[in-house]
């Protein structure tokens, strides 16, 4: 009945965060690798809405947290994740069976986002970005300090201070950290059109400006990552870049996209988180998703029921030769 096929497939009913167009999808968050141009959508109010920047032209069913619904042979609940305005955990009951897929999650702080919580259940799939060891990550507060900071100290100095960060989550995660210290931003086009969404949700991003040629004085800029280079920064004068993700961390992989000062200020789970959510939840089964393979190891050694699949091929990532999985019969 559910298998993992370009996404979690409930046979010809539904499909969660399907990788690719389908007719009815619940939709765990809107970030571009977990929503497609999709017929129909189940997902949060906040979601819908900010789906609605990139694709135009699908039929909508809101869902509030812990409201539940019944389609085909499942009751789904959406439950908070943390991870971004909308994003949610997705709550299966498959006769009698509990299923919880946490799409991409956090732990730490989120002040524009309702917080997680962890879901006891039979069957895990769990979002392991982040699933090795080593990433571990500062307390949200302290990640707040080293931007507020770094800001405060370019201003001060007559340098712009521009800070990396993706459109949709982590961007006005910063703005929000800013806002508390009345630092006004000028923010890229497509973060100013999904800040204008967070705002419409009760989001506080403080005072917040449209990019123009450039940047205001006295201002802080923010950029998606992959959009600095298209953009004219020759009239700029000098400034300096921070980029926010967890993946600074790795240093080589990391700095690739700013001038070498970076936050590991992340939207998923640090190592410790994952393995504090399947420890909790305790399910019978867990599938590690996304992230290092080597995860599905660790939870064996600790005595779990693991492996780790391909989201989009069902393939475990360990071993190559299982093929669209079928996870229940
Ligand atoms: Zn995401």
């Amino acid at each position: 009945m559910l298998k993992i096929d370009r996404g979690i497939r409930c046979g010809e009913y539904f499909t969660v965060d399907p990788t690719v167009k389908s007719n009815l999808a619940i939709v765990s968050h809107a970030h571009s690798d977990h929503l497609k141009a999709h017929r129909e959508i189940v997902a949060t109010a906040p979601t819908v809405e900010l789906a609605s920047l990139n694709y135009k032209r699908f039929e909508p069913h809101i869902l509030n947290f812990y409201e539940k619904f019944e389609i085909g042979p499942a009751e789904i609940e959406l439950a908070p994740a943390g991870h971004m305005l909308g994003s949610a955990q997705v709550i299966l009951d498959l006769s009698g069976e509990r299923i919880v897929y946490t799409g991409d999650f956090k732990f730490n702080e989120n002040r524009t986002c309702a917080r997680a919580e962890i879901h006891p259940c039979d069957t895990l799939l769990i979002d392991t970005t982040y699933g090795m060891p080593h990433y571990k990550f500062p307390k949200a507060e302290e990640c707040g300090e080293m931007l507020v900071e770094f800001v405060f100290k370019n201003l001060k100095s007559g340098i712009t201070p521009v800070i990396l960060a993706y459109s949709f989550g982590k961007a006005q995660e910063a703005m929000e950290i800013l806002s508390r210290e009345d630092i006004e931003t000028d923010v890229y086009k497509k973060i100013y059109s999904a800040s204008k969404i967070y705002t419409k949700f009760g989001i506080d991003l403080g005072r917040f400006h449209l990019l123009e040629d450039r940047p205001v004085s006295g201002r802080a800029v923010i950029l998606p990552p992959g959009a600095f280079r298209f953009v004219d920064s020759r009239g700029w004068g000098r400034y300096r870049t921070c980029f926010l993700s967890g993946w600074v961390v790795d240093r080589n992989r990391a700095f690739k996209n700013s001038d070498g000062f970076g936050i590991p200020l992340s939207d998923h789970a640090s190592f410790d988180d994952i393995v504090r959510y399947v420890e909790t939840a305790k399910p019978r089964k867990v599938y590690t998703l996304f992230g290092p393979s080597r995860i599905a190891e660790y939870l064996k050694r600790i005595g779990f029921k693991a492996e780790a699949l391909d989201l989009k091929t069902g393939r475990s990532t360990i071993n190559h030769s299982t093929g669209n999985l079928e996870l229940f019969s």
